[in-house]
């Protein structure tokens, strides 16, 4: 007997537009969050405004987490994870961590990745110095209308420098893959920096600018012609401390000379890791792993999102650095997916 329900895992932007889509098309749906609030890392986060809608997190996430919770078809259980999972295809049962049991016919999960903890780039000073903060700090400062300031002392900076690549394209630390929004992030956080604090000298270390698409023109340039970011190619060697300012030290990689930049804030563009938990989902799903540690794909021309193990999919950055567009599109897709599966094996009326 096939099972009607979908057991969605993780409740980020994948995880809420699956649960939505297949809940608008009738099927029930058991959404399972690990932690108490639903929206994944934008809304866990605290991020400020979106690239490249421009719209607040907390409304554009919190407007997908408010549809989910209104909608009766969908069971949420929050603070939760899925401890086992027995059965097949349309007949899964799985064993939550409060004791409940889901039957479902189909699981997709979205669980989404984990912040690169920039404790692993010791020689850029964060842990070290306060003044050096990351990407979701800088966020956070917006986002709650603090207003980007230096957490040593409060004081507003004069002179920013956001460095690009941490804890990605960095084969040193295994991190080889790139995060793929952290230089659009930064050009659009530079631009908020610029408005709120129009003194501010703002620059961006970079090895490569991967403002893909149409981007480009919106973040890159604009950041530059409109907003006067400053951009310089270099490789970083340490972020110390003069006593007065933070000192970037490294080498110019256009002119090839050395350079050394005081600054009073320090902001580490952080990439997008492979989740935590991926080696126990995959062994509790029967999924497998890509070599960097996200979980893979299987067909990717076939279903979208399809796995190893039939019947369970996946979406969005739980198989590798993602947007939030793309990450709302692959829950789409997995729910489609899931929804066929589950069409196909309901037996045939006579
Ligand atoms: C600083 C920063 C800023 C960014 N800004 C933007 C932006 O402006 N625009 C953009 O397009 N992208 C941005 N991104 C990328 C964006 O965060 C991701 O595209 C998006 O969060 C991916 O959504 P997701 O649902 O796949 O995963 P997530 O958002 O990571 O959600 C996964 C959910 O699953 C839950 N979960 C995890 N493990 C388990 C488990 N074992 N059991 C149950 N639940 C679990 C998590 O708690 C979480 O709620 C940014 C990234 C960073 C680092
Ligand atoms: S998107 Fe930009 S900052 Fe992020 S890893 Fe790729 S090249 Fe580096």
């Amino acid at each position: 007997m096939t099972t009607d329900t979908v057991l969605v895992v993780g409740a980020g932007p994948a995880g809420l537009a699956a649960a939505h889509a297949l809940a608008s098309v009738g099927a029930p749906v058991a959404l399972v969050e690990k932690e108490t609030r639903l929206g994944g890392a934008p809304i866990l986060s605290g991020y400020a405004k979106l690239v490249p809608s421009g719209e607040w997190a907390k409304d554009a996430i919190g407007g997908m987490v408010a549809r989910v919770e209104g909608d009766r078809r969908v069971s949420v259980h929050r603070g939760c994870t899925v401890e086992a999972l027995d059965g097949e295809a349309g007949a899964f049962r799985a064993r939550l961590s409060d004791g409940s049991v889901v039957e479902a016919g189909a699981a997709i999960l979205t669980t989404g990745f984990t912040h690169f903890d920039s404790i692993n780039k010791p020689e850029w000073g964060f842990g070290t110095f306060p003044d050096v903060v990351t990407t979701t700090q800088v966020e956070q400062m917006i986002s709650s209308g603090r207003g980007v300031r230096c957490p040593s002392d409060g004081r507003k900076p004069e002179r920013v420098a956001i460095l690009l690549c941490v804890g990605s394209r960095d084969r040193q630390i295994g991190r080889e893959w790139c995060s793929k929004v952290c230089c659009t992030v930064s050009c659009n956080i530079a631009m908020e920096i610029r408005e709120e604090l129009p003194d501010c000298h703002v620059y961006i270390y970079y090895m490569d600018i991967r403002t893909f698409g149409l981007y480009e023109t919106k973040y890159y340039w604009r950041s530059q012609e409109e907003f006067k970011v400053k951009y310089i190619k270099a490789r970083v060697a340490e972020v110390t401390s003069n006593g007065e300012k933070l000192v970037i030290k490294g080498e110019d990689t256009l002119v090839k000379r050395p350079i050394t930049i005081p600054f009073d804030l320090v902001v580490h563009a952080i990439g997008m890791d492979p989740n935590v938990d991926n080696p126990r989902l995959a062994t509790t799903f029967g999924v497998q792993l890509e070599r960097h540690g996200y979980l893979d794909r299987g067909n990717a021309y076939g279903a979208l999102g399809e796995t190893a193990r039939r019947g369970v999919f996946v979406a969005g950055a739980a198989c590798g650095p993602e947007t939030i567009d793309d990450s709302i599109a692959q829950g789409n897709a997995a729910a489609l997916a899931a929804f066929s599966l589950l069409a196909q094996l309901r037996p045939v009326p006579a």
